[in-house]
C-alpha cells in the first residue's frame, strides 16, 4: 500500500475534536488528500472580502468555508450516533468496509 487511507472521505459527518471549532458538527464537503484539510459545511467560517465583479458590482463581504486538518476531525458513526475512530474489515467477499470502533457496526465501504 502506498498511501494510507483518510479516516474519513467526502459525505461523512464529522466532529471538530481540537480548535475552535471543537464539539462542532458538520459534513464534509471536500478533501485535499496533498493538504490532508477538508471543507466542512458551515464549519470555519472565514469572512473574504470580494472585489467588485460582474456578478457582485458592489463587491462584498462572503463567508465561505475554511479548509480543517482531517487529524482535527472525527467521523461520526450513522449506527451509535457518536464520534470515533474508524477500523477497517476484510470481509469474505474481499470487500473492505469502514468499521467503528465503539460499537464495531459497519458503517460504510471503504
Ligand atoms: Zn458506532
Amino acid at each position: 500500500m502506498s498511501t494510507s487511507k483518510m479516516h474519513i472521505k467526502k459525505g461523512d459527518n464529522v466532529m471538530v475534536v481540537s480548535g475552535k471549532e471543537k464539539g462542532k458538527k458538520g459534513k464534509v464537503l471536500l478533501i485535499s488528500r496533498s493538504t490532508s484539510r477538508a471543507i466542512v459545511e458551515a464549519l470555519n467560517m472565514m469572512t473574504h472580502h470580494e472585489r467588485p465583479s460582474r456578478r457582485s458590482p458592489q463587491g462584498g463581504i462572503v463567508q465561505r468555508e475554511a479548509p480543517i486538518h482531517v487529524s482535527n476531525l472525527m467521523p461520526i458513526c450513522g449506527k451509535c450516533g457518536k464520534p470515533t475512530r474508524v477500523g477497517r474489515r476484510i470481509l469474505e467477499d474481499g470487500a473492505t468496509v469502514r468499521v467503528c470502533k465503539r460499537c464495531s457496526e459497519i458503517i460504510d465501504l471503504g
